[in-house]
């Protein structure tokens, strides 16, 4: 499906255009505090019921944190009128994506760049800026597990989510995606040279 979307400046309308494009997103608090899961979600509780978080038939639609996440206009709609001030969560690998995290904090900028070295400049995509002064380059996923880390500050978000664009960053700066606000879907796959079997063999 391609999908083009201009970006609503306010997070309500942003959220329901990601679902409306078929793109599943949850709610994220400001302090990344999760929601409850009810009581046969909770590991917790006596009444909890053993199962795997995909395969929840429990009905609450904000138990299992990110596996809640939803295309349901009328849900997310809901959601952002109880907290319009929830930031928007997406699933990485149930949307379809791997995506490349970049904090230059944590040396990110240095580890691309010696990654690069190794394995050549990686392949243009879709980009996010994080508001923090980080990056997120987003590819397709390529359909198996993927390391959580390719060096410091180099992290990959592939079973994880990240936060889409207007969400608010920690320090205060917006979430933006760097084609003039617009979001494309990922249409390049994961670099090979990435994969777990490229790096063994390398
Ligand atoms: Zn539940
Ligand atoms: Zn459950």
């Amino acid at each position: 499906m391609t999908v083009d979307l201009r970006i609503p400046a306010e997070l309500p309308a942003a959220a329901e255009a990601y679902a409306a494009a078929g793109i599943k997103v949850f709610r994220v608090r400001r302090n990344k505090t999760p929601y409850a899961n009810c009581v046969r979600c909770d590991q917790k509780n006596s009444q909890y019921i053993p199962h795997r978080p995909e395969e929840c038939r429990c009905g609450v639609p904000t138990c299992h944190g990110f596996w809640a996440a939803t295309t349901d206009v009328d849900l997310v709609r809901r959601w952002w009128r109880e907290e319009p001030d929830a930031n928007i969560g997406a699933p990485c690998a149930l949307n379809g994506w791997a995506v490349l995290d970049i904090d230059p904090r944590h040396g990110g900028d240095k580890s691309l760049a010696v990654l690069e070295q190794r394995v050549g400049v990686l392949p243009g995509t879709v980009m996010q800026l994080t508001g923090g002064g980080g990056l997120h380059i987003v590819y397709r996923t390529p359909g198996i597990s993927l390391p959580g880390t390719l060096g410091p500050g180099l992290d990959v978000k592939h079973n994880g989510y990240i936060l889409l664009a207007p969400s608010l960053h920690g320090s205060g700066g917006r979430y933006q995606w760097s084609g003039h606000g617009r979001f494309l879907q990922p249409a390049v796959a994961w670099p090979a040279a990435l994969t777990p079997q490229a790096r063994r063999a390398a």
